[in-house]
């Protein structure tokens, strides 16, 4: 079984190693088209060229798609009756083949989303891989607890609690990291034992469909993994069929809450990670070299199509003016190309709809009397190329310093006051990452403890780990992503009371 269909071809960009022909979705084990037939493309952001077709999947798309997921779910099917041993070793060997394939999915990751592809290569797939690894370990080790009764004598009462896979989950994820947005949803779901149904964006479906082709290679039995492609209609009818238990979703804060509003139905679970709108705060003693570096690769690295990207600079101002020229310097350095070329440090922005976005939060910034102090501009007029853009003069109630913009443009200002800056800091519904550059150790454990973000780091950006959680406070979500703590968004608890005598 493949997802590719070779009776048919296409006029595409010819890339060595990449497969033109349209694709399917994986539904209960079958490729398959949508129910209606309709198709779309999916596009090269860096040739404006038409990659391959994906089945533009709907409501009817995803019924059959949660049916399947609830047929494997059954008490006796084959994946509920599996030792979890067995369930390791299987989401262990999707680690393997990750690892096996990833010079192919980093080409099909650069391709499609347009980022460089030795990133993919290099950050993106070991780090996909990395999490079925890590989430392998924890199918044997999902435990309850025994409770002694708090209420009665001793020996009155067994009482212990167990934990069981929540059921059939929707999961819905963004373009930025495609790949390793589905591991982070799939694994967790794998080990916990739950059956789930997944749509990659519309942007970029293609690494996510050949990854479900290693999922079935690995031995994941059918209907345990099922791949609707399409768009945010799928993704509504996902967030609001009456049999899926759970959904998971990493997307826009807008859309985030449009997803709290179909779980409603049937109250399902959900979880969410959301954007960001991070601080990063440059204290005079710290090590500049550093700080420059790290604060230039916390916005620009993936086009600043992050959600933990360093979008707001706050620098002491007795060093505004060399921090800020060091990143001008380090913007400019930066290699903007195609993402498969090599050297490529910048690809485009996934989208014409992206670079128009992007490009209309410099003007907006513009107006509000900002100053562009680096970049700004489209580069070139094929493909949706930007330059990395910097904004100076900046006050906290303008759009360029409230809104996630998602892409490369970062908002600078200098602080004087050290007692103000977690205050500046923590001035955004967001609270996603940040990050604090000083030697002095005091000031940055202090300055972390006082900003409400799921992530700090401290002299480095952009690290996680598939052991550390990561998730958002106030709108940037609910609950945690990797580590053992993701485990619990799959779970139920089940409390159980035995009377002895
Ligand atoms: P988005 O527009 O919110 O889309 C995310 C996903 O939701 C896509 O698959 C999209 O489908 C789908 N969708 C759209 N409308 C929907 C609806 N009404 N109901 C259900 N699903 C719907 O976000 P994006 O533009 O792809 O990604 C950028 C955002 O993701 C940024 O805000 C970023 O901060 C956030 N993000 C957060 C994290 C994190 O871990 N916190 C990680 C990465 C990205 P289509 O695209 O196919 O229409
Ligand atoms: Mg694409």
């Amino acid at each position: 079984m493949t997802a590719v269909d070779e009776s048919r071809t296409l006029e595409t960009t010819a890339t060595p190693g990449f497969d033109p022909a349209p694709r399917k979705m994986l539904i209960g084990g079958e490729w398959v088209d949508a129910v209606d037939g309709d198709s779309f493309d999916t596009v090269d952001p860096a040739t404006e060229r038409v990659l391959t077709t994906v089945p533009r999947g709907r409501a009817a798309d995803v019924d059959r798609a949660v049916r399947a997921a609830r047929a494997a779910f059954a008490p006796d099917s084959p994946w509920r009756r599996m030792s979890p041993a067995e369930r390791g070793r299987i989401i262990h060997r999707i680690g393997d083949l990750i690892l096996e394939h990833a010079d192919e999915l980093a080409l099909i990751e650069s391709l499609d989303n347009g980022k460089p592809m030795f990133y993919a290569r290099h950050a993106d797939l070991p780090l996909t891989a990395d999490l079925f690894h890590y989430m392998s370990g924890w199918a044997t080790k999902i435990e309850g607890n025994t409770i002694p009764f708090s209420s009665a004598a001793p020996g009155q009462f067994l009482s212990f609690t167990t934990k069981e896979p929540v059921g059939v989950v929707g999961q819905i994820i963004p373009w930025n990291y495609p790949v390793m947005m589905a591991s982070w949803k799939l694994a967790p779901v794998l080990a916990a034992g739950c059956t789930v149904v997944l749509k990659p964006a519309e942007q970029t479906p293609l690494s996510v469909l050949r990854l479900a082709e290693l999922i079935q290679e690995a031995g994941v039995p059918d209907g345990v993994v099922n791949i609707v492609t399409g768009d945010g209609e799928a993704g509504a009818a996902l967030a609001a069929h009456p049999d899926v238990d759970k959904i998971a979703f990493t997307g826009s804060t807008e859309v985030g809450r449009l997803i709290v509003q179909a779980a409603a139905g049937n109250m399902k679970k959900v979880t969410l990670e959301l954007g960001g709108k991070s601080p990063n705060i440059v204290y005079a003693d710290a090590d500049l070299d550093k700080a420059i570096a790290t604060s230039a690769n916390a916005i620009f690295f993936n086009q600043g199509e992050s959600c933990i990207a360093g979008s707001r600079l706050y620098v002491q101002r007795s060093v505004f003016d060399q921090v800020l020229e060091g990143i001008r310097e380090e913007a400019k350095k930066i290699r903007v190309g195609r993402g498969i070329d090599e050297g490529t440090q910048m690809g485009p922005l996934v989208s014409a709809e992206q670079l128009d976005r992007v490009l209309g939060y410099v003007g907006t910034g513009r107006e509000e009397g900002a100053t562009v102090y680096s970049g700004g501009s489209r580069i070139g007029d094929q493909g949706f190329f930007m330059e990395p853009t910097i904004l100076t003069d900046t006050e906290p109630q303008m759009r360029v310093v409230a809104e996630e913009i998602f892409g490369p443009v970062l908002v600078a200002s200098p602080f004087d006051d050290l007692d103000d800056i977690a205050v500046a800091a923590n001035d955004t519904p967001y609270g996603l990452a940040a990050g604090v550059f000083t030697k002095d150790v005091a000031k940055a454990f202090t300055t972390a403890s006082a900003i409400r973000a799921g992530t700090v780091w401290i002299n480095t950006w952009n690290v996680i780990d598939a052991a550390l959680p990561f998730g958002g406070y106030k709108q940037s979500g609910w609950g945690r992503e990797m580590g053992r703590e993701v485990l619990e968004n799959y779970l139920e608890t089940k409390t159980v009371i035995a009377e002895l005598s």
